[in-house]
């Protein structure tokens, strides 16, 4: 037995990990799995949150020696084990970047096109969907498939309701003539193991200005971001409140002590002086370097990382939120997890472009670890109320695979697993992910 865990502190076993050189062995594997029945998960860099590469039993099938890496003009050829990083760092001298951005770097191709992983760039750019041009998959049944952008389904799927949010990641989103590459999108590893991707590139832009701009009040911060979400150049618009400023001065002691709310920026524009007309407080920190532009991105990404430290050092499972609502929700939604969080210790972070950000509580005993978990439900459920998804980006694995029913009806929930048992007629690839209660 194998122990495996991912980024949320999820843990389970399997009881062989097979790391497949080619695709003639990755797609021999499955077949011997489909004959002899045993469950495959799939696994990339294991920074999902929500348990989803981690196997009860089975097989555990690592892409990390799929490693092709090619860069030409607007696309790139990648490996499902090249990671995101490595993809960035070779796109960087043809003067071209990968757009989606889900901040966490170590995560591979494979991984974020089984999530449709999106992070603080989709503000303008969208999720990893808009990006993939052509998937290599190997199949339950032993086959390999490319399928191109445009290669319709071959069999009959109903339209299911999208919410009305910048980005979704819950379930299939099946809808009569998509294609295939959009059915492996988000699927979370439970119909086919992505090989290889072909993935669109775009030219790196000229200028690039970042900044951290600091607030007094969480009201000056939202205002603040319902007159900059128009702006056309910005690319990046993300929140911290008060609590993530307080967590993350114990690292950073330059964070101003009159700031109660945060926006970190980036525009692709280089007009510094119109950003220092829109802000009146000279605290804030500006960046034209490429250099610099990294420090205010570590610093973005140190605060999900203490998150996970912290619950790591309490011994508790990461217990964060991934709802997305209409853009003209977001202060409702804010307003509700506020009003229902009380006095209980937590951050809110992330997207809030996108009306997107991450509840993360940090609970110090079992008990207030359960009410925060009753907690997220209220919020799942208020998130579609107000027209919104339970997942904007890291879709349900395991753990948050109850949301789905929060989300979709029992038919259309029944008109996925319709797919999954077209492509995995014995429930093998992915069990427990989307789906709790299996076939
Ligand atoms: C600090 C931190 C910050 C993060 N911030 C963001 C963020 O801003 N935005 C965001 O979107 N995510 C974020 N994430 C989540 C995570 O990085 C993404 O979900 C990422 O896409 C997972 O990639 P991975 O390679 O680690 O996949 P894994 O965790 O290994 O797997 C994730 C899922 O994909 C499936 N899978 C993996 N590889 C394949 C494959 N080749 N074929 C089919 N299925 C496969 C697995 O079975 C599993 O269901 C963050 C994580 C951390 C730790």
């Amino acid at each position: 037995m194998f122990a495996v865990e991912d980024a949320s502190g999820f843990t389970g076993q399997a009881d062989e990990i097979l790391s497949p050189r080619t695709p003639d062995e990755a797609t021999q594997i499955l077949s011997r799995a489909n004959r002899e029945r045993l469950p495959v998960t799939i696994s990339g860099a294991g920074t999902g949150v929500t348990g989803g590469r981690v196997p009860s039993r089975g097989i555990l099938l690592s892409l990390d020696r799929f490693k092709r890496l090619d860069i030409e003009r607007g696309r790139a050829f990648a490996g499902a084990g090249i990671s995101l990083n490595d993809l960035q760092a070779a796109c960087l001298p043809t003067r071209q970047f990968y757009a989606p951005d889900p901040t966490e770097w170590t995560a591979t191709v494979g991984g974020s096109i089984a999530t449709n992983a999106s992070g603080s760039r989709s503000f303008r750019y969208g999720s990893t969907r808009k990006y993939v041009l052509a998937l290599t998959v190997a199949l339950m049944d032993g086959s390999l498939r490319t399928f191109r952008r445009g290669e319709a389904l071959d069999f009959e799927v109903p339209a299911l309701p999208i919410p009305n949010t910048t980005k979704c990641t819950a379930g299939y989103p099946l809808r009569p003539g998509m294609d295939w590459v959009d059915l492996f999108i988000g699927s979370e590893g439970t119909l086919g193991v992505v090989l290889e991707a072909e993935l669109a590139l775009l030219p790196a832009p000229e200028d690039l200005m970042s900044g951290v701009v600091f607030f007094e009040t969480d009201a000056e911060a939202l205002d603040a971001v319902d007159q900059w979400r128009s702006i056309p150049s910005l690319r990046m618009l993300e929140y911290f409140d008060r609590r993530s400023l307080n967590l993350l001065r114990t690292k950073y002691s330059e964070v101003p002590s009159r700031a109660g709310a945060a926006l970190l920026i980036e525009d692709e524009g280089s007009d510094v002086d119109a950003w220092l007309e829109r802000i009146p407080q000279d605290d804030s920190w500006f960046a034209l370097s490429d250099q610099d532009r990294e420090r205010f991105r570590r610093f973005r990404h140190a605060l999900p990382e203490m998150v996970n430290e912290t619950m790591h050092r309490r011994r508790f499972l990461k217990l964060g939120s991934d709802f997305a609502v209409p853009l003209e929700k977001n202060r409702e939604m804010l307003a509700f997890y506020h009003e229902q969080l009380g006095a209980m210790d937590y951050v809110i972070f992330g997207h809030i472009g996108d009306a997107h950000v991450h509840v993360n509580i940090l609970p110090e005993s079992a008990d207030q670890f359960e009410r925060g978990m009753d907690v997220m439900t209220v919020f799942a459920r208020h998130a579609v109320e107000l027209g919104g998804t339970v997942s904007a980006e890291h879709g349900l694995g395991k753990r948050k695979a109850a949301f789905l029913a929060i989300q979709y009806k029992p038919a259309e929930i029944e008109a996925m697993k319709d797919v999954k048992r077209r492509l995995d007629p014995n429930w093998l690839l992915g069990q427990g992910n989307l789906f709790p209660d299996g076939s």
